[in-house]
């Protein structure tokens, strides 16, 4: 943030967002700019600094909240994912955890993620990436999360969305370039 020309301020004082990640991102800003021209500075951009309650459990979001999106006028559509389906949870005995994301579906971009659960402040890192490089929902779907993980969350909510689907038809007769092949006769 720059108040007067020559007079930088980043941290709590901007009143922007006060937790130490955005005193540090700032901090950088500020940094790049004053070592660097001005056909080469840069703005900032508070789409997607996280949140994050070191609770038990934690519970962390980032970007748009539903009330927000409302105030905005935008019109998303939100899903929830319970996080006890996941083998993880199974694993780890975990009986509790929901990921909510908050998406345009016609952009097919995500604009919040919230998530209440076990590593929620670390497992908000890829709604936070989501956010900040504008990731497709196709992108989301098609990561492969380890298993068994918490990361596999993200990709089994935006299957579940309510988006079109084409089933594959079903083969009724051998189809060419099939790789299933009949032992001679
Ligand atoms: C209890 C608590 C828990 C928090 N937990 C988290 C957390 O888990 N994660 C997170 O991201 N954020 C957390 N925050 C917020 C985080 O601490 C701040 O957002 C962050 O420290 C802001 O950095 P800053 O440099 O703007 O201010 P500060 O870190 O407060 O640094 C300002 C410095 O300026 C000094 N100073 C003040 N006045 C003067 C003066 N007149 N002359 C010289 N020096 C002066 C102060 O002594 C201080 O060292 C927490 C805050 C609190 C209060």
């Amino acid at each position: 943030m720059i108040g007067q020309e020559h007079v930088w301020a980043a941290g709590d004082v901007t009143g922007i967002a006060p937790y130490t990640h955005t005193a540090n991102y700032q901090a950088r800003l500020i940094v790049h700019n004053m070592l660097h021209s001005a056909d080469a500075q840069r703005t900032s951009d508070y789409r997607a600094i996280p949140r994050a309650v070191y609770t038990d459990p934690p519970v962390a979001s980032v970007g748009l909240t539903e009330r927000r999106a409302r105030e905005l006028g935008l019109q998303l559509v939100a899903a929830s994912f319970d996080l006890t389906t996941l083998a993880r949870a199974h694993v780890d005995d975990v009986r509790y955890g929901r990921l909510r994301l908050l998406v345009d579906p016609a952009q097919s971009v995500v604009y919040g993620a919230s998530i209440v659960g076990p590593h929620a402040d670390s497992l908000i890192g890829i709604g936070t990436l989501a956010i900040q490089a504008r990731l497709s929902l196709e992108t989301l779907e098609e990561l492969v999360a380890p298993f068994p993980s918490w990361g596999e969350a993200y990709a089994l909510l935006v299957r579940s969305l309510s988006r079109p689907r084409k089933d594959p038809p079903i083969l009724t007769e051998p189809q060419p370039n099939s790789l299933v092949t009949t032992p001679p006769s």
